[in-house]
Order: C-alpha cells, then sequence, then structure tokens
C-alpha cells in the first residue's frame, strides 16, 4: 500500500462541496506534485489530509491506517507535516524558536543535531538564528517554514505553494534544497504549485486537479510533454 492514498475523497466548506471523489495516491520517497488552475481545490486537498477541513468523506490511508477526520494534532504526530500557504511562522518568535516549536512533540534525543543538520542546510537561518521570523526576507520565511516542519521528522511533508510571492532566482533554491532533503532521506511530498516547471523537476509524478477531482496524472516527464498540461500550466 501507498505512504499515503486517498480514495474517494469529498469534502468543503459549509454547503459548498470543494472535493469529489479525488483518488491519489504518494509512495514512500516518492515527490508528487498537484497542479490545478485557482480554486480547483488544491489547497483544500492539502487541509482535508491534515484534518483542517471541517468536513471530510471517503477515506485517506496513511502508512495503511484510516486518518480521515482525525484531530489535526493526531495526524501531525503520525507524521504528516504541512507547510502551509503564506508559511505561518511566527513572526514575533525568533528563527531558533520556531524551528524549536517544529520540534515540540518529540521526545528523542535528536533535536539538536536535527537543528545543526537543518542550519547547515539553510545558512542564512543559521546567520539568523537569533533574529524575529517576521523581519526577515520572505524567501528566508518560506525556507524557515520548510525547516520548522522537517524538526517534526514527518514520513511527509505537504507543501502548498511554496514559491508564492518568492523572486524566481529564490523559488529555484527553494526547489532545489526540497530536491536534495528528498534525495538524502527519501523523504516523501506532496507539492501544490504554480510554478510547474519547477516542480515538475523535483518530482516523480504528477496530477492535474479541476473542480475537485483529478483529471490527468502521471510520470513528472510524462506530464511535461502533454501539451495540453504544457500550454495551461507550463505555459508554452
Ligand atoms: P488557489 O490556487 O487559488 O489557492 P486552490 O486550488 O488551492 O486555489 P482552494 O483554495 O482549495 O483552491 O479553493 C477551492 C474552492 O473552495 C474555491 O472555490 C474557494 O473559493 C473555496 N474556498 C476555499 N476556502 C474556503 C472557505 N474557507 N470557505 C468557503 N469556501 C472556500
Amino acid at each position: 500500500m501507498s505512504l499515503l492514498e486517498l480514495r474517494g475523497l469529498g469534502g468543503g466548506y459549509g454547503q459548498v462541496e470543494v472535493l469529489r471523489d479525488l483518488n491519489l495516491t504518494v509512495d514512500e520517497g516518492e515527490v508528487v506534485v498537484i497542479l490545478g488552475a485557482n480554486g480547483a481545490g488544491k489547497t483544500t486537498t492539502l487541509r482535508a489530509i491534515s484534518g483542517l477541513l471541517d468536513r471530510v468523506s471517503g477515506d485517506v490511508f496513511f502508512d495503511a491506517s484510516a486518518i480521515t477526520n482525525k484531530a489535526a494534532q493526531a495526524i501531525a504526530q503520525a507524521g504528516i507535516s504541512h507547510v502551509p500557504q503564506g508559511r505561518g511562522t511566527f513572526g514575533d518568535l525568533t528563527v531558533d524558536e520556531n524551528l524549536r516549536i517544529g520540534a515540540i512533540t518529540r521526545k528523542d534525543g535528536g533535536v539538536e543535531s536535527d537543528l545543526a543538520r537543518w542550519y547547515e542546510m539553510f545558512p542564512r537561518l543559521a546567520e539568523r538564528r537569533t533574529q524575529a521570523a517576521g523581519s526577515m526576507s520572505g524567501g528566508e520565511q518560506q525556507m524557515l517554514a520548510i525547516a520548522r516542519a522537517l524538526m517534526a521528522r514527518p514520513r511527509i511533508l505537504l507543501l502548498d505553494e511554496p514559491s508564492l510571492g518568492l523572486a524566481p532566482l529564490i523559488t529555484k533554491e527553494v526547489f532545489e534544497r526540497l530536491g536534495e532533503i528528498n534525495k538524502e532521506d527519501g523523504l516523501a511530498m506532496l507539492v501544490v504549485e504554480q510554478n510547474a516547471s519547477l516542480a515538475l523537476a523535483i518530482a516523480d509524478r504528477g496530477c492535474v486537479l479541476e473542480t475537485g477531482s483529478i483529471v490527468a496524472s502521471g510520470p513528472a516527464s510524462q506530464l511535461m510533454a502533454d501539451e495540453t498540461v504544457r500550454k495551461a500550466y507550463l505555459g508554452f
């Protein structure tokens, strides 16, 4: 069975149904990208997985256990870390404090060595470790949000438009780091991203979401070569 499996997922807000019979899998070690127009339901899909959507139907399996409708905290503790759109870092707290919050539920003794590791991978965070997170640039805050999610030692990382509001060079750097983390740790990732070419470049597979259902999916290389996908999401 896949590490994460969505089976016939439905859900939405109040009376509004956003997700419709959505089926998706992410295997251990895989990077899967969700493409789709604004309002297709990409953010809602990640929120449904993380237990942040009020109303979910169908099944979410993680590591062969049903986690549908479990509390967000229990889902996070099971090994799913969500980097939300807009990053969600604590602006008044320092970089170091933000990172330690990411590890708050851990009881193992590896927190200090993990901190050292992510400071090494994100040197600008190390330079700014005593600085308030809110005083940093958008790119630095995005790296902080990712590093904070990693501090939980997740088994899968959910990333909601990590490139949002970032300059192209910074976006490229963010995706390079994500690619390295996937390669080095075999960490699975499910990424929602408008910058399809950068995201597909580090992905194993991709899929296209339209009005709450997956309408196309396949290996990243196949999607990059697909004319409809290229025109709609890659711009050439
Ligand atoms: P975007 O790229 O714009 O973030 P998306 O694919 O992530 O798009 P969602 O944010 O999941 O799309 O939104 C899907 C639909 O759900 C949209 O029609 C949106 O208006 C609606 N929606 C999102 N959040 C809420 C909410 N809190 N209450 C009511 N409707 C919502």
